[in-house]
């Protein structure tokens, strides 16, 4: 009976050590629930880094056996490796370039690019251990782009798909990094590469057929005696953990307490990860402005801002922090009334009851990435509306605005523009937020995370047919 195996950088388990030894919590992603309708049957796995360095050859013996209760696979990586695979190739080169922050950002080490390709190999020997012919492997994202082609070389027969998690960026800026041609080879190894949205599967086409000696021809792509499709899945979140949990009671005390702190203004709400490309300073920028040039709404507006921690000990993430929390500092001085705070900010991550409860509490949701492959937030705020109210402020370089097309659009540059937009949502009529909201909900709730994982499988079935009908 041929499996499928999952393949990623991270298990979705969080593994912490304490004093009696390892700790093992699941994750809550959508990803996690999606693909949990995949590795947790028959004898299929999910292969990947635990997320911590471990070193002694007991411990990961005995962390291997406890992950294989799950059907877990560890790959274990050592501190040089995370520092130069994940954190100097992955997080310095490729997520700036993809993310167009390509001049300040981009350090092209040698020995981040050799890193790259010996934990990709290491990748590749877990696959080999399990994987036999006729099974079916789905590689996840932009730090293993050289997988697909390592695993091909050594089982010919096997189903490969690819699914890249980021925006693929335009060839102009592709072309900068120095190994473009082995990274795109890398991923010529696969059956089938599935990308977020259309723009980014043309973005894709066009830098193969400008680097790669291939032909493309619409969305196929021909490579010597192998034909591999190139397509756009759009992808969900679990909708029905964010449609259920304001009403669990739990989540409907938050929901009490957050009306009640804020009783007296309209609530604007922003949660991303701390990254530059998530447009934090434009979006208080913006928020500033309408507090400068509307001082009617002091007191009846606050925003409550949430920026996750993440990879803070790289110095550009470290920088970006100190100045939110200064433009946050300058404008709560500024504006802020005995009784009114404007920003209520907060530098850490929040249980899922409480995110959910803010989701369901906020007027309106200001989503502003200056570029994101999908951006989930804005998803899980609509799903989370159940009374079809609410309004999403939302960037069109979020490839969720190519579906949420009922959202406020704006270009998150343009700061006058999402000034203006904050207007809108905090003034639009019942009856249109409802239309808005309802249209969204059906399209969140219908393209769900179940279905997305779905439409990749069965297209990459597919796909193997047809290479078959070709030979
Ligand atoms: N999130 C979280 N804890 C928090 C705030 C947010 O786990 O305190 C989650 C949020 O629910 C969403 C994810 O982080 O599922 C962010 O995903 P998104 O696609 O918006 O951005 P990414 O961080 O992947 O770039």
């Amino acid at each position: 009976m041929p499996k499928t195996i999952i393949v990623s950088n991270r298990l979705p388990v969080k593994i912490s050590k304490t004093d009696d030894g390892y700790v093992f919590s699941s994750s809550e992603g959508g990803l996690a629930t999606g693909l949990g309708s995949v590795y947790k049957h028959g004898n299929n796995k999910w292969i990947g880094w635990p997320g911590i360095e471990v070193t002694g050859q007991h411990d990961r013996e005995n962390i291997r056996h406890q992950l294989d209760e799950m059907s877990l696979v560890p790959v274990f990586l050592e501190q040089e490796e995370i520092n130069q695979y994940y954190e100097g190739f992955s997080n310095d080169v490729l997520w700036p370039v993809f993310h167009y922050y390509i001049s300040t950002y981009t350090v092209y080490k040698q020995s981040y690019w050799e890193y790259y390709n010996i934990v990709n190999r290491k990748f590749r020997d877990e696959i080999l251990k399990i994987a036999e012919p006729g099974d079916v492997i789905w590689i996840h994202d932009y730090q293993l782009l050289l997988l697909p082609s390592l695993v091909r070389a050594e089982l010919a027969d096997v189903s490969i798909g690819f699914f890249l998690h980021i925006p693929f960026p335009s060839h102009e800026m592709f072309r900068n990094i120095p190994w473009r041609y082995e990274l795109l080879e890398g991923l010529m190894g696969a059956d089938l590469i599935g990308l977020h949205t259309f723009d980014d599967v043309r973005h894709f086409t066009g830098s193969v057929s400008r680097i790669l000696p291939v032909t493309v021809s619409a969305n196929i792509i021909t490579t010597g005696e192998r034909s591999l499709v190139v397509e756009s899945f759009a992808m969900g979140i679990d909708v029905n953990k964010y449609a259920t949990l304001p009403l669990k009671k739990n989540v409907k005390d938050h929901i009490s307490a957050i009306k009640e702190a804020f009783k007296n203004s309209k609530l604007i709400l922003s949660i991303d990860r701390l990254d530059y490309s998530k447009g934090i300073l434009q979006r208080l920028q913006a928020f500033e402005q309408l507090l400068q040039k509307h001082p009617e709404y002091a007191e009846k507006i606050t925003m409550y801002m949430i920026v996750v921690p993440s990879r803070d000990t790289v110095p550009q993430y470290a920088q970006l922090r100190d100045e939110i929390d200064k433009r946050v500092g300058n404008i709560n001085a500024l504006y802020r009334k005995m009784d009114w705070t404007p920003i209520h900010y907060y530098y850490r991550s929040f249980p899922i009851e409480m995110l959910s409860a803010l989701y369901a509490s906020a007027d309106v949701c200001l989503v502003t990435p200056m570029r994101d492959g999908m951006n989930l937030v804005s998803k899980e705020y609509v799903a989370s509306r159940i009374n079809d109210d609410g309004v999403l402020v939302l960037s069109e370089m979020a490839g969720a605005s190519k579906e949420l097309i009922d959202a406020l659009i704006v270009n998150p540059n343009n700061i006058n523009e999402v000034c203006e937009a904050i207007i809108t949502a905090l003034n639009m009529p019942h009856d249109e937020q409802k239309e808005r909201m309802q249209q969204m909900r059906a399209l969140v709730t219908k393209f769900n995370i179940l279905h997305w994982v779905k439409i990749f499988m069965d297209k990459l079935k597919e796909v193997k047919q047809m290479q078959r009908s070709m030979q």
